[in-house]
């Protein structure tokens, strides 16, 4: 693992301690139950930092892509369903689900 990407012994050290200790991006996941996956430049294969599943992942999702999380940012702070539709909450719905481990649960989910 320390060679794979060009990693010198020490720059995942070196890496995570700039980090803070944690997902570049989330900063949630401390890689403490298990290592943070080393992301590369898919282009260039150089090492860009220490990130968890989930946000590589998003990165895949995103393909590298910055406009992708402008288009994201924009979104959250400015929903196209206010300029559209007058104030809509989405009530939560109790639905009961059946289950093969716990029986029958109820679980809560998005109304429409
Ligand atoms: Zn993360």
């Amino acid at each position: 693992m320390i060679r794979r990407y060009g990693l010198e012994p020490g720059d995942y050290r070196r890496l995570y301690e700039a980090q803070g200790r944690c997902c570049a991006i989330c900063r949630r996941a401390t890689g403490k139950s298990r290592r943070l996956p080393v992301d590369h430049d898919h282009k260039t294969l150089l090492v860009r930092g220490l990130l968890c599943g989930p946000c590589n992942d998003m990165l895949g999702h995103a393909r590298d892509d910055p406009q992708f999380f402008i288009r994201a940012i924009t979104y959250l702070v400015n929903p196209p369903a206010r300029a559209v539709l007058r104030p809509t909450v989405v009530t939560p719905v109790l639905a009961a689900v059946d289950t093969p481990d716990l029986g029958s649960a109820a679980i809560l989910t998005g109304g429409d």
